[in-house]
């Protein structure tokens, strides 16, 4: 994954040191690849023997 090359930050125009991944004013991704891992992140589901253990309690 490609770090932070520094410079202006595309959401609220700060300039931003090199190698950092979010945006030290606004928070914002600075990495567009790191955005992509995260989208492709599955849903967490819950194994239906933990719930079943849960309701015993
Ligand atoms: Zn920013």
């Amino acid at each position: 994954m490609p770090a932070w090359p520094g410079g202006a930050c595309p959401d609220c125009g700060d300039h931003m040191p090199a190698n950092l991944i979010t945006c030290q004013t606004c928070r914002a991704l600075l990495n567009s690849e790191l955005k992509v891992t995260f989208v492709d992140i599955p849903e967490f589901i819950p194994l239906q023997e933990v719930t079943i253990d849960e309701k015993k309690k």
